[in-house]
C-alpha cells in the first residue's frame, strides 16, 4: 500500500500541475522577458544591506540588464563586518575584505559605482540620516528604478535588509522635493525623478515578476564567488542559490529564475 504521507513530487499529476501553473503564468504574461522589462528602465540603483545581497538576490537580472546597457548603481548600507564565524577574524579585517570582495563582483557584473554607506554590520537603521544619504544617491544618480528588499514582508528575518528596504522607500518622496536637504542640490545635481520601485521576491513569496535568469547564470555564479570570505569555491558552493533560484522558476517552467513584486508610486 502507497505510503500517502510521504509527498512525492514527481507524480504525473504534481507534473500536469507544474504545466498548468506554467502556462497560467505564461498566459497572465507572469514571466517578463528581460529585453521588455529593459525598455521601461535606463538607471537602476540596488539598495541593498550586505556585500553579497546584490549578487545573491539580483544578480542575475542585474547581470542581463546590465548587458542590456542599462546603467546600475548598487548603494550598499554596511560594511557586512560581522558576516564570520571565525573568532579571530576582527570586524576592521573584515570590513576591508568585503569591500575588496564587493568591488571585484561589481566588477565582474558591469555596475558602474558602488556607493558605501559604511554602518555597522545588524545595526542598520532607518533613520533620517540614512534617508538622506539614500535621497544623496537618488540625486546623483538619478536611478528611475529602484530594486530594494520588501520592508513590509513579515517573514523578514534580518533587520538590515527590512532598514535598506524602508530607507530606500522613505527616501524616495523626499528627494524629489526642492526643499529637502538643499545642501545636496549643488554642482548641478538635480532633485531625483524615480518612477518604480521593485522588492527583491524568494521561493516561498512569489512576486509577479518572475525573470529568467538561465541566461545568466553563470555570470551570478562567478560574480557571487568574488564574495570569497562568504562562499566556497568549489563546485558545493552555489549549491544552495541553485536550488533556490531553481525553485522560484518552479512556477513558471523555468530552470533558473529571481523574483521581484513592483510597488507602485506616483
Ligand atoms: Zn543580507
Amino acid at each position: 500500500m502507497a505510503d500517502t504521507m510521504t509527498p512525492d513530487t514527481t507524480t504525473p499529476e504534481t507534473l500536469q500541475a507544474e504545466k498548468e501553473l506554467a502556462e497560467q503564468a505564461a498566459a497572465g504574461e507572469k514571466r517578463f522577458d528581460i529585453g521588455q522589462f529593459g525598455e521601461e528602465v535606463r538607471r537602476l540603483m540596488v539598495v541593498a544591506a550586505h556585500p553579497d545581497d546584490l549578487e545573491t538576490a539580483c544578480g542575475g537580472t542585474i547581470g542581463l540588464l546590465v548587458r542590456h546597457g542599462i546603467e546600475v548603481t548598487l548603494v550598499l548600507g554596511t560594511h557586512g563586518d560581522i558576516g564570520t564565524h571565525d573568532p579571530v577574524m576582527r570586524r576592521e579585517k573584515l570590513a576591508a575584505i568585503r569591500r575588496e570582495e564587493t568591488l571585484a563582483a561589481a566588477q565582474v557584473l558591469g555596475l558602474k559605482d558602488v556607493v558605501f554607506l559604511g554602518r555597522h554590520d545588524g545595526e542598520l537603521v532607518a533613520d533620517l540620516i540614512l534617508r538622506a544619504e539614500v535621497a544623496n544617491a537618488y540625486r546623483r544618480y538619478q536611478p528611475d528604478t529602484v530594486f530594494t528588499f520588501d520592508p513590509y514582508w513579515a517573514g523578514q528575518a534580518h533587520p538590515d535588509h527590512t532598514a535598506a528596504g524602508r530607507a530606500a522607500l522613505d527616501a524616495y518622496m523626499p528627494s524629489k522635493m526642492e526643499l529637502y536637504h538643499l545642501e545636496q542640490l549643488v554642482d548641478g545635481v538635480k532633485v531625483a525623478d524615480v518612477k518604480r520601485f521593485f522588492f527583491f521576491g524568494g521561493s516561498d513569496r512569489k512576486g509577479e515578476i518572475v525573470i529568467d535568469i538561465a541566461p545568466a547564470w553563470e555570470l551570478k555564479g562567478r560574480a557571487t564567488k568574488r564574495h570569497t570570505s562568504q562562499f566556497g569555491q568549489g563546485e558545493e558552493a552555489l549549491k544552495w542559490l541553485a536550488e533556490w533560484n531553481h525553485e522560484i522558476g518552479r512556477c513558471c517552467g523555468l530552470e533558473y529564475a529571481e523574483s521581484f513584486s513592483s510597488m507602485h508610486v506616483w
